[in-house]
């Protein structure tokens, strides 16, 4: 399906993407079409193999370095363009985001086609991310041919974005890859955005559902639920727990199944109980901030 220019959904160990021919215009306008995304917005090339990264960029040494270091993993690299790269993925831009996923399955499939595939999250545009196939079927079922099932994604949200300067990055999106872990490659800063990045669109990643950031979250009406950190849920009409135990990894892992069944519970509103912003919970936050504006 891929070879005939159709999109399929894969598993990666961030969230599922819905994957096609990134050399082919045509098979990636497929894609748009599929998530009602505006051609604004650029797409993810994911590359089978390190030799490709030259001929799809201009690798500096310090985006070797970090390809190396990262990849196969949910670390994505904004650099300049080859002219091999189609307008489309970049939407227009000079630059083109690349990464490397870890997933056995969607390896197998890249390294089965030989080419990159360009591949965003799975999801109409500006919803909540799908990490398991039932979520991209809600999502675009009777839009694309194909799930491939992987089981749920191990991460469970988007690769942390970056951009590479000769000698710093820059945090487009941050991710499971946190600052700490790139801070030892390079001065890491944070601010105005050098290149697009329609990703930060301020309203991404949104349920059906208004939903608010507490840090003590209590119940304001009846049918209200509780996207719990700490808390028990006493007086909320339904709780979803991020991680018992504390765990930021497992927190972020659970995230957007937990929205996902809160969105469907016929609630007036959600609470989500704010989450400690380090390592990981950063990334937590950013989405969770981005799902209540
Ligand atoms: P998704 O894979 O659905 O998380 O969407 C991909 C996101 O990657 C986009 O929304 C952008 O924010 C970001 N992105 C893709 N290509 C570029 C690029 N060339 N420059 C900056 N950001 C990009
Ligand atoms: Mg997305």
């Amino acid at each position: 399906m891929l070879a005939e220019g159709f999109s399929v959904a894969l598993p990666t160990e961030t969230v599922y993407g819905l994957a096609a021919d990134a050399l082919s215009p045509a098979a990636c306008a497929r894609i748009f079409e599929a998530k009602d995304r505006p051609l604004s917005d650029p797409l993810i090339v994911h590359i089978p193999s390190l030799d490709w990264l030259d001929r799809l960029v201009v690798a500096s040494p310090l985006a070797l370095t970090l390809a190396e270091k990262f990849w196969p993993g949910p670390l994505t690299l904004v650099l300049p363009r080859k002219i091999m790269v189609p307008d489309i993925v970049t939407a227009g831009q000079e630059t083109v985001a690349v990464r490397m996923s870890s997933h056995p399955i969607f390896q197998k499939v890249v390294q089965n086609f030989a080419k990159p595939l360009a591949a965003p999250s799975a999801n109409r545009f500006g919803r909540i991310s799908p990490t398991t196939a039932a979520h991209v079927l809600s999502e675009l079922d009777g839009r694309i041919g194909l799930i491939l099932d992987g089981g749920p994604c191990t991460h469970g949200i988007e690769s942390t974005i970056v951009h590479v300067l000769d000698d710093r990055l820059q945090i487009l999106r941050p991710g499971p890859i946190t600052e700490d872990d790139l801070r030892i490659f390079a001065n890491v800063f944070h601010g105005p955005a050098g290149v697009a990045t329609p990703g930060g669109l301020m309203s991404h990643y949104a349920p059906r559902t208004k939903l608010v950031i507490e840090e003590n979250p209590t119940p304001h009406g009846p049918r209200n639920g509780l996207l719990s950190w700490t808390r028990n849920g006493t007086g909320f009409y339904q709780t979803e727990f991020l991680s018992q135990s504390n765990n930021l990894q497992e927190a972020a892992t659970r995230l957007y199944g937990a929205m996902r069944r809160l969105d469907g519970a016929g609630l007036d509103l959600i609470i989500a109980e704010a989450l400690p912003e380090s390592g990981i919970g950063v990334a937590i936050m950013e989405r969770l901030r981005k799902a209540a504006a």
